[in-house]
């Protein structure tokens, strides 16, 4: 009855000022086996043998419903990789957490589950949620988490934050458009999350991410420093080394590993 250690990876924590090497290298959290880890569910989502169809769930608390350009953006990025004949539908749900205080990645995953309308492997459905809660994460500075194979938080209030506060610089509905992307990117497993890119393209002091500016998955997406950083269009798609590394992961070509389901 040994306590199986499952990898436990957090997403995300990137400070406001710059202290970027801890984005998930030094805080290391259980996630249950069963909710898996971000990354765990990309053959669930890549390919139709099992899941014919995709829910987004949604669950937003009043105030912080999200812009319906991050939802359109969204559900567009995940058709484009996601194999799902009968369709991806997004469930938009006014939730109260009833959590006070700030948010650990144990808080957003304990939460989430909660209020999770299924199972993710439910029938011929996979289910992915994002919550967009009241409050901050517990690391200042962190636009969004990716906490295990179903579920990631957008906190709205560092969001509007982090719009740039001079003209030309991102507004806080691009940022949320291309943070809500990324955070389903790290569902997909992208970038070396459970696989090893035949590409060199994970940014060396950003672990899990893309050193392409020009990806969605680029290390300062999610980073309350992503106005100064990034001046001018945000990147809000996968770009070709991540699409490949999915189309690879799909075919078998790229070994995959912790996977909640496979074909
Ligand atoms: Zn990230």
């Amino acid at each position: 009855m040994g306590k199986k250690k499952t990898l436990p990876i957090l997403f995300g924590l990137l400070m406001i000022f710059s202290a970027f090497s801890g984005c998930f290298g030094d805080d290391f959290l259980q996630s249950p086996d069963k909710k898996g880890i971000p990354g765990g569910l990309t053959l669930a989502c890549l390919s139709s043998d099992e899941y014919t169809s995709m829910v987004v769930e949604i669950d937003y608390e009043s105030g912080y419903m999200p812009e319906q350009s991050s939802v359109d953006l969204l559900k567009t990025r995940l058709q484009e990789v996601c194999d799902k004949p009968n369709g991806i539908d997004v469930l938009l749900t006014e939730t109260n957490f009833e959590h006070s205080g700030s948010w650990t990645a144990d808080d957003v995953r304990e939460k989430s589950w909660e209020h999770k309308s299924n199972d993710p492997q439910t029938s011929s459905t996979l289910y992915w949620q994002a919550i967009f809660p009241s409050g901050t994460y517990s690391d200042g500075g962190v636009l969004g988490v990716a906490v295990d194979a179903s579920t990631v938080a957008i906190f709205k209030e560092t969001v509007e934050d982090a719009e740039g506060p001079i003209f030309n610089r991102p507004s806080a509905e691009e940022i949320e458009n291309s943070v809500l992307v990324h955070e389903f990117g790290h569902l997909l497993g992208l970038v070396n999350l459970v696989y090893k890119s035949p590409v060199d393209h994970e940014d060396k002091d950003h672990p899990g991410h893309s050193n392409n500016e020009d990806s969605v998955m680029y290390w300062a997406v999610e980073s309350a420093d992503i106005g100064t950083i990034i001046t001018g269009q945000l990147p809000d798609e996968f770009d070709n080394d991540d699409l490949n590394d999915l189309s690879g992961i799909l075919s078998g070509e790229i070994p995959v590993w912790d996977q909640l389901w496979v074909p």
